[in-house]
């Protein structure tokens, strides 16, 4: 049951070794280095509050030297022939795969999913790599003759130059192949600034990628705790050219700001409040699998995450019945037992911002039906939840959730669905559930969001564009798109030939 007290098991055999092979320095000219003033910080296990390791704090004097070791070989990089840059990216491809396990386990000790979620990350933020070894050889331009008849007009590609990766905790390896795969397919040069609650996976990504041939400064990586000084150091340094950033709104919104300064090309990946339509014609069965898979999800801490589950209410009782036997049968605790289904919250603060999102529905009226509480021990649990009757305007139905608490709403008809469904901010995923299919078109595309999945809860594929409207962000990441990111159009005009 998902209320009961998660179980407390040793960690792994072999995690001991695992994290011995895991560097702990900042990553910068091809090498593990301390910080410049030696400052170092802890990465906690959040199953246990354990801390899993010591890493180094980069400060904004390594910011610099990042920069500089970017500068030195970002001519050179950019003119490697990309048919080498796609092998040294299939070769990381290679790798990763044939360390499954090393990088499943570690993602679960430092960001709490099952082994399976992570094995599932695995799959998922390898094949950015090997999608982009593929795409760096397609960096195509284009030429005509002017309709005039008075020149050639020569379109070409050339990689935008040095680019920043900050990226979130909840993938700890997709986020950053995402970035890092397009970004080298293009000839750029880049600096990654890693979630200090997850700066792990990326460490032996790096390491990983030097071993596959990735030349020394082409890639950088920098974990600390003092994300806004040092990001905002690398924003404000003229060599920049570029950011991509997957997070908050909020913190999107500053690196929005600090980007005006030098005009810097950005791509936000930023918050969800994902509507997930349950219409009465959906096959109800596949409807509840659906739910299931888009809310919890590594555990409901995925930007793609339903968030609002909307259900027309000539179904909604026979749904949140099925939902809940389901939601309540989930077995809590740490992501390294084979019986678990859900692992702990990322840290203590999230999971207080889950309670204090059911504490604030509740107190307006909502009904839980099952789940609602942190659960007792050391690590950062929550049971998985669903609540319903909830009166519009609660907390829980504005924001983004983040985590495993199904949040029903009852509609009556099409119409009142979509407005409800566009009533937020944000425009990331969204998906419903029909068997009509001029109402699957036409709801398909009524929704404002970047993403709609129809009678499926899982959407991210690496072959697709994935990107958000409105507040949740700006470009597109994955797909023929992605690389586009990172090349900038340059147009060459020549005389008649
Ligand atoms: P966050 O915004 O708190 O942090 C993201 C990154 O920004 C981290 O590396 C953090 O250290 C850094 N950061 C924080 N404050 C900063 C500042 N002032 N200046 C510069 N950098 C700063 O987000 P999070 O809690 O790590 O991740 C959860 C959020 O990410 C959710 O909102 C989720 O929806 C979003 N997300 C979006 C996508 C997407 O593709 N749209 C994917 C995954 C997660």
């Amino acid at each position: 049951m998902s209320t009961s007290t998660p179980s407390v098991s040793p960690l792994p055999d072999a995690a001991a070794a695992l994290l011995e092979s895991v560097p702990t320095g900042l990553w910068i000219d091809g090498q593990s280095c301390p910080a410049s003033d030696g400052a170092t910080f802890d990465v906690l296990n959040p199953a246990t509050g354990d801390v899993l390791a010591t890493v180094a704090n980069a400060s904004v004097d390594d910011a610099a030297r990042a920069l500089d070791s970017a500068e030195a070989v970002a001519d050179e990089w950019a003119a490697t022939p990309p048919r080498t840059r796609g092998e040294i990216l299939r070769s990381a491809f290679e790798a990763i795969t044939a360390k499954r396990d090393d990088y499943a386990l570690l993602m679960t000790l430092e960001m709490g999913k099952t082994l399976a979620e992570s094995q599932g990350e695995v799959t998922y933020g390898a094949e950015f790599l090997r999608w982009f070894s593929e795409e760096a050889v397609r960096i195509n331009g284009r030429v005509t003759t002017a309709p005039s008849g008075n020149g050639q007009i020569i379109v070409t590609k050339e990689p935008v130059g040095i680019c920043l990766a900050v990226t979130p905790w909840n993938f700890p390896l997709a986020m950053g192949t995402r970035k890092i795969g397009p970004a080298l397919a293009a000839g750029c040069t880049m600096v990654v600034k890693p979630s200090e609650d997850t700066p792990l996976t990326t460490m032996l990504l790096i390491k990983d990628l030097t071993d596959a041939g990735v030349p020394a400064g082409v890639l950088s990586v920098l974990p600390t705790l003092r994300a806004p000084e040092v990001v905002a150091a690398v924003m404000a340094d003229r060599r920049l050219r570029k950011v991509s950033f997957t997070g908050s709104t909020q913190v999107g919104r500053i690196l929005l700001g600090q980007a005006s300064d030098n005009i810097l090309k950005s791509s936000m990946e930023l918050g969800g409040n994902a509507p997930f339509i349950v219409f009465d014609d959906a096959d109800l069965d596949a409807a509840v699998d659906g739910a299931m898979a888009a809310k919890m999800r590594n555990g409901g801490e995925a930007c793609t995450s339903a968030n609002r589950i909307l259900v027309q209410n000539s179904v909604r009782e026979e749904f949140t019945k099925r939902l809940t036997e389901r939601m309540a049968a989930t077995t809590v605790g740490p992501g390294w037992e084979t019986t678990t289904d859900l692992g702990p919250i990322i840290n203590d603060r999230q999971r207080s911002r889950l309670a204090a999102l059911v504490d604030n529905a509740v107190a307006k009226g909502a009904s839980v039906h099952t789940g609602g509480r942190s659960l007792p021990g050391d690590g950062f649990y929550y049971a998985a939840t669903v609540i319903d009757d909830i009166p519009a305007g609660s907390d829980i139905l504005t924001e983004e959730i983040f985590g495993p608490i199904a949040a029903i709403q009852g509609f009556d008809t099409e119409d009142e669905a979509i407005t409800i469904a566009n009533d937020t901010d944000y425009g990331l995923a969204s998906y419903f559930y029909s068997t009509t299919l001029d109402r699957v078109q036409r709801v398909s595309r009524r929704l404002e969001a970047g993403l709609v999945g129809v009678n499926r809860g899982v959407i991210s594929d690496p072959a697709a564009p994935f990107g958000g409207v409105k507040a949740s962000g700006l470009g597109s990441e994955g797909g023929s798109e992605g690389i586009q990111e990172y090349l900038n159009t340059k147009y060459v005009a020549l005389p008649p030939s």
